[in-house]
């Protein structure tokens, strides 16, 4: 009998193709949805053990349901010894950046978690998708619009899987936020503004202030969660976008841009204004509509968030995330749910980005924008 790998099983998958014979596959069966799935708990590699990875992901990963920490994948041997020891991963789970096709073979391991420098994004989402495993990609989900498409179509190819590790679509202040705009709580939207900004001091040889490495400055960094913002707060993708670039420190920013400002119109008539930073703090979320205005500050922070609304605050019980994140992404490979950050969203934003530098490089010429209803995975967000 035909040996039925994950690889073959998840392409099969994705084509709607397997038989009853292999439903009944049970080491696989979990990728299947309903009851089969019931229970059980998928393993994540982090790939690239920074801070991200350090103080919340893999704290967060203590705490899932759906999901737990299997591997590693780090270029430090020092941290493997580390995280071996505090996480108790097992030595044939740890990878570094050569070896790490090989976790293809690894059954321990379903999700790989990209959280790498924005770079190397592309690269190692397209590695885990070939070697069979379902993606989470860090943001900005790559450099480039190319390598965004690249990611979605290894993914598509291999049958895997792919989230984006946008965490505030699986927060409940940012879900009330979409249910405001999908239920017109507060009438239509006609104005969005949100800030997305931290003051940056750090190491200046640090990967975030070298182009090559990052991409960007402030946009691709905090400004994707202003785009985010100005997208789930009135339900509608930009047609148009007109971009300004400020700089005060160029000595510390040699490369990458320090604070970007946008505007842009949206389908309903909406106009919408965001900042972003690093020179700045900023973090908030303000709409105005028809009938009141809601807003959330802070908006975009690891929580707890805060919301006000022109009929009183809102409050809701803090938790991890990251961890209401990464158990969204493994209960949508389990059980079929709702993929809340779909690549196609990131895809989308980095059309943004590329449409907000286009403009700023051409004198802040206002960029149009034909997004349709593209990364919107529901008319709310
Ligand atoms: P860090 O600089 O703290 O960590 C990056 C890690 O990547 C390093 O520790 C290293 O891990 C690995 N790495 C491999 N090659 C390189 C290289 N050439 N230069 C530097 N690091 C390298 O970054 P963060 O953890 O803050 O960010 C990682 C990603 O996560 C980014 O894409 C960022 O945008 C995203 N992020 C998302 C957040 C969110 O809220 N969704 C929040 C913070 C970050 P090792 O030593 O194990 O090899």
């Amino acid at each position: 009998m035909k040996k039925i790998t994950r690889r073959y099983f998840n392409r099969r998958l994705s084509e709607g193709l397997l038989g009853t014979a292999v439903l009944a596959h049970a080491p696989l069966a979990c990728a299947m949805g309903g009851k089969e799935g019931q229970g059980r708990s998928l393993g994540i590699a982090l790939v690239g053990l920074g801070s991200y990875s350090t103080y919340q992901l893999a704290p967060a990963l203590q705490n899932t349901k759906h999901c737990h920490l299997a591997g590693i994948v780090t270029g430090s041997r020092a941290k493997e010894q580390v995280w071996a020891s505090k996480y108790n991963i097992e030595t044939k789970n740890i990878y570094n950046y050569q070896n790490f096709d090989t976790i293809a073979n690894n059954e321990d391991i379903d999700i790989v978690y990209v959280v790498l420098p924005n770079s190397m994004h592309a690269e190692f989402s397209i590695r885990a998708a070939k070697a069979g495993k379902h993606v989470i990609c860090e943001k900005p989900m790559g450099i480039s619009v190319a390598e965004c498409d690249a990611i979605i179509e290894a993914c598509k190819i291999a049958g895997v899987k792919l989230g984006m590790g946008y965490r505030l679509h699986s927060e409940p202040y940012t879900q009330e936020i979409k249910r405001y705009v999908k239920e017109k709580t507060f009438g239509e939207v006609s104005y969005i503004m949100a800030e997305a900004a931290y003051r940056s001091n750090g190491n200046p040889a640090q990967w975030r202030l070298n182009k090559a490495l990052s991409g960007g400055g402030a946009l691709v960094n905090m400004g994707v969660y202003s785009i985010q913002s100005s997208i789930y707060g009135t339900g509608e993708n930009p047609v148009s976008v007109t971009a300004q670039e400020f700089s005060t420190r160029p000595d510390y920013f040699k490369e990458t841009d320090e604070t970007i400002t946008a505007q842009f119109e949206f389908p309903g008539g909406a106009t919408g204004s965001i900042f972003t930073s690093h020179n700045a703090n900023a973090n908030s979320l303000y709409a105005s509509c028809n009938k009141g205005w809601f807003s959330l500050k802070p908006a975009n922070n690891y929580g707890p968030l805060a919301g006000e609304t022109s009929r009183g605050p809102i409050q809701f019980p803090h938790e991890s995330q990251q961890k209401l994140q990464m158990d969204d992404f493994a209960s949508h490979i389990l059980y079929g749910t709702e993929n809340r950050a779909p690549g196609e969203m990131g895809k989308r934003d980095m059309i943004i980005v590329e449409a907000i530098y286009q403009s700023i490089a051409e004198g802040n010429r206002k960029i149009a924008l034909d997004l349709g209803k593209m990364g919107l995975v529901s008319e709310s967000n």
